[in-house]
């Protein structure tokens, strides 16, 4: 009886041992069948038939066809807007519910040369901006503003402006959250000339207040005490009065022509003229002046020049403007030469040096910049509005040439510019 019994339960035993190791090769078919989405066949469940298995087969090769027919879909459709969105102009990105990136077309990689093969990565770990990520979760909850100018930083220096526009895209075709589309638009540009114009504004008003206030004091003091002021004073007022009006005029002069220089047809009138002789009369001008007095005034040309097309004013003008620098620092008695120095890969170079105090090395990237000055002092009190350089570049410029400076503290300066050989103007 007893051995009977225990037949019984090994025999129960082994059954059940039997059943378990099948539900176990038949969860694993079923995991591997989900994880590859490909449909369980019924030989992958044996001997389990009625057990429930048939229908939990049929319930998930069900759901497995459907999420392969989505995923068909939702590829067919990421295809679809590539294709319409992949050779736009403007950047386009589009994200899921969970930040990974589903699109990101050829624009978008030249904003962000770094950002390649992001397709499927998540955003966050591509575009490093937390203003941006911020805008992303303000789309997607639908409070975000319709466009957002944001600043990307990359590495330590640059940085890319972006007018960003988000919009969701509503779920379609079962998928489960929307998807985020933006449109980036490159605005570093503008925002650069923003901040240029700004400075600029910002650099005339200070540069317009202290000749103002002067005037203003002098003027408000003499006609306050009309009789008090004895005749020397009111000499030396109206003489200040009258050097400040000049700053502003030479200012409001250079403005003028720096402006003219700037806007989009400048003009430039060429006349074929004699270089050597058209340098040389300026030089001849200037020696008779009271300014040049004090200074030795050199030129030296170049014979074999043949005539060229010019603008004489323009050109007078940086001759002109490379002339006064040098007279305004350097001290009397010192050499300036202006120099016709060679004709070589069809471009005169021309050169005025002069042995003079000569500009520290730190300033010399910055010299031809609006307003800048080494010793804003002494250009000041010497008449200089800080634009004359910037006006000489622009007009060589303008001759599709060159300009550039050599200087050694303590030894001198050196201005260059080249003018292409042009022969009819
Ligand atoms: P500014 O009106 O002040 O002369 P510029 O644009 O002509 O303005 O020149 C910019 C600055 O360059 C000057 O303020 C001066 O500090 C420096 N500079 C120009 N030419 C010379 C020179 N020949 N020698 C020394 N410094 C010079």
């Amino acid at each position: 009886m007893l051995i009977t019994l225990t037949l019984l339960l090994a025999l129960a035993l082994g059954v059940t041992l039997i059943k378990l190791v099948n539900h176990q090769h038949a969860i694993r078919s079923l995991h591997q069948a989900i994880l590859k989405r490909r449909p369980l066949l019924r030989e992958d469940l044996p001997s389990l038939s009625g057990s429930g298995w048939e229908q939990l087969c049929t319930l998930s090769n069900d759901l497995i066809t459907e999420a392969t027919h989505l995923q068909q879909l939702r590829s067919g459709q990421l295809a679809q807007l590539e294709a319409t969105l992949g050779n736009l102009q403007e950047a386009v990105l589009i994200v899921d519910s969970n930040n990974y990136i589903l699109l990101a077309n050829k624009a978008l990689q030249s904003i962000f040369p770094r950002a390649v093969n992001i397709l499927g990565q998540r955003l966050e770990l591509v575009l490093h901006s937390v203003t941006f990520l911020g805008y992303v979760e303000a789309v997607r909850r639908g409070t975000g503003q319709p466009q957002h100018e944001i600043e990307f930083i990359e590495g330590s220096q640059s940085s890319t402006w972006l007018e960003v526009t988000g919009v969701t895209i509503p779920a379609i075709n079962g998928q489960k959250a929307p998807w985020t589309l933006f449109v980036l638009h490159n605005i570093t540009k503008q925002k650069k000339l923003e901040a240029v114009r700004k400075d600029f504004v910002a650099n005339v008003s200070h540069e317009l207040r202290t000749p103002l206030s002067v005037i203003k004091g002098y003027v408000e003091t003499l006609v306050d005490d009309t009789d008090g002021i004895p005749a020397q004073d009111r000499a030396r007022f109206l003489k200040t009065i009258q050097r400040h009006t000049e700053r502003l005029n030479s200012l409001l002069e250079d403005l003028l022509v720096l402006s003219r220089l700037e806007s989009i047809n400048p003009g430039i009138r060429r006349e074929t003229v004699e270089f050597n002789t058209f340098l040389s009369n300026i030089i001849d001008d200037y020696r008779a002046r009271p300014a040049g007095k004090g200074h030795q005034l050199e030129f030296q040309g170049d014979k074999s020049i043949s005539p060229l097309a010019i603008d004489p004013l323009k050109l007078t003008q940086v001759v002109e403007n490379l002339l006064d620098n040098a007279l305004k620092y350097t001290p009397k008695g010192s050499l300036i030469g202006l120099h016709v120095l060679r004709q070589d890969a069809g471009e005169v170079i021309v050169c005025l040096r002069d042995n003079g105090p000569g500009i520290p090395e730190d300033d010399l990237p910055h010299i031809f910049e609006r307003f800048y000055r080494v010793d804003k002092g002494r250009s000041r009190e010497k008449g200089g509005t800080g634009l004359g350089l910037s006006i000489v570049k622009h007009i060589i410029q303008l001759h599709a040439g060159r300009v550039w400076v050599e200087s050694r503290l303590g030894q001198g300066t050196a201005f260059f510019f080249s003018l292409p050989i042009r022969l009819t103007s």
